[in-house]
């Protein structure tokens, strides 16, 4: 099955169980203070979870796009060296807002993997709330007796607060939740090991593909616990994830999702992909990189140096590295990635063909500039590590690479890190801190605004304005 009827058939099935099928929200969030971008499917419905807005329907389903490159989901540094993290993905989910709960939550999860799908059974594991003591909550009784008419105990699991309690924040709503995982081990795999089909979940094959987050409680600002009088259901599942398992590969990066662009990547660079270690996690890294970079900007957010543009510009500048350093790529390339991206997904996701030559623009001139830094930060990087009798590299020499070269300071740590060494993140701090003090005494002298200034005074022209009656006033920077 390829991506684009997965994903068609995940909202046909709930459109026919009247969900109502919306488009994926902006992934960068302008007016929310507390998340830089959406990181799960229900961040655009907060609202209606808080009982602040309605909906229209209170059944809901879509594929939100999500980034997970910064606060409490950062899987960055996965990337590339695991094959199912990414930093953009899709998050295929269906909600209930007040209505049906945990009974249909499960049926249907179970009637679409399975049914529709046609996942086998017996690779499937469930997860279920073991309960907490501390805030006297029991097991989750329900959800184990309902997936119990399904699959075999012997698969249903227990899961902790961590991994089975989902909290939308300190308070608010919050409840169990059950994650369904796949054993994607290859028939040969399970044979080596006499056939044995159950696994620890722990098992590095066996991977989480859905969430499902029953909300029936409310934690108070005490920290305790009361029923939600109207109970929710939240569901996320990883589309990427499901596209490996429904087309019998064992990396997101061998289904159609990825191909296409890993293809255009091994044509221009000339290095094919599954040769070397190397090479091919530079190319897992450049091409879901390219998708955060490209979905980002085409949501309006464009790489900058501050807040979000600036995680925006880490990403890229990291698959820059990557594409000179074990690719060869001296030349910008990454932008010319953008083509077979916005032809692949283009139908899902409109922006994309409608914003391709911003993107493109954007992206080859963030190449351009950070490659004529990025030789000769690499040769000072080298020289520091040689000449260092300690594995630990200065702040100083890392913000002489962040300030001098435009290294972030993540990429600087990854580069150090493939050698073994670390770097002294404080005294990073400190030199940052050090330089925005230096600017600010500096833009505090200059604070005073333009000024109409006696002849001797001129320092800087600046230009002209006119006041209503048309008289001329030029205008002139005091330093
Ligand atoms: P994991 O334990 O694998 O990191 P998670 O528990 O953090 O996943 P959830 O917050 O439960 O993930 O999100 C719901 C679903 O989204 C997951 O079951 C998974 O299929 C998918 N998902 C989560 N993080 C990623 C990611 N970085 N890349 C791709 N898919 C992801
Ligand atoms: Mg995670
Ligand atoms: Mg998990
Ligand atoms: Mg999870």
């Amino acid at each position: 099955m390829k991506s684009q009827d997965i994903r068609s058939t995940f909202l046909n099935f709930f459109k026919n169980k009247q969900h109502s099928i919306v488009p994926s929200a902006p992934m960068v969030l302008k007016d929310d203070p507390t998340l830089m971008f959406v990181n799960s499917g229900m961040a655009p419905f907060k609202e209606y979870f808080l009982g602040n807005a309605q909906p229209k329907n209170s059944r809901i389903a879509d594929s939100q796009k999500c980034l997970r490159v910064s606060g409490k989901h950062n899987d960055l540094e996965e990337v590339g060296y695991d094959t199912y993290h990414h930093t953009l993905f899709e998050m295929l989910g269906n909600w209930s807002f007040g209505d049906y709960f945990k009974k249909e939550a499960i049926a249907w999860a179970w009637e679409l993997l399975v049914d529709v799908y046609g996942i086998d059974k017996d690779i499937l594991y469930v997860t279920v709330f073991e309960g907490n003591a501390e805030d006297n909550l029991p097991m989750d009784q329900e959800a184990f007796d309902l997936w119990k008419s399904f699959i075999s105990e012997d698969r249903i699991l227990m899961g902790n607060k961590k991994d089975n309690f989902w909290e939308m924040g300190e308070q608010g709503p919050c409840g169990p939740c059950s994650e369904i995982h796949v054993d994607i081990r290859s028939a040969e795999e399970k044979a080596a090991v006499d056939g044995k089909t159950l696994v620890n979940m722990d098992h590095p094959q066996v991977v989480e593909i859905w969430n499902l987050v029953f909300m029936q409680y409310n934690r108070k600002a005490n920290g305790s616990l009361e029923p939600l009088p109207q109970k929710h259901i939240d569901t996320g599942m990883g589309f990427e994830r499901l596209c490996m398992v429904l087309q019998g590969v064992q990396s997101n990066y061998d289904t159609d999702v990825f191909t296409p662009i890993i293809r255009e990547i091994e044509t221009i660079s000339e290095k094919p992909y599954g040769n070397n270690e190397d090479v091919d996690v530079a190319i897992r890294v450049i091409s879901d990189h390219v998708r955060a970079v490209a979905f980002s900007i085409a949501d309006g957010q464009l790489p900058s140096n501050t807040g979000a543009g600036y995680v925006i510009r880490r990403i890229l500048r990291r698959a820059i590295r990557y594409s000179f350093t074990f690719l060869d790529q001296k030349e910008p390339f990454i932008y010319r990635l953008v083509d077979v991206l916005s032809k692949k997904m283009g139908d899902a996701f409109p922006e994309l063909k409608s914003q391709k030559q911003l993107i493109e623009n954007v992206i080859k001139e963030e190449e351009q500039s950070f490659l004529r830094t990025l030789d000769q930060g690499l040769v000072l990087l080298n020289r520091v590590v040689e000449e260092s009798n300690s594995k630990i590299i200065s702040g100083e020499k890392v913000f002489e690479l962040y300030d001098t070269f435009g290294f972030p300071i993540d990429l600087t740590a990854l580069i150090l890190r493939e050698k073994g060494l670390e770097l002294n993140e404080e005294g990073f701090h400190l030199e940052m801190k050090k330089q925005k003090d230096r600017s600010r005494a500096a833009s505090e002298m200059s604070t005073e605004d333009w000024t109409i200034l006696m002849e001797d005074d001129v320092q800087e022209f600046i230009g002209y304005d006119f006041l209503e009656t048309n008289v001329k006033i030029t205008r002139y920077r005091k330093v």
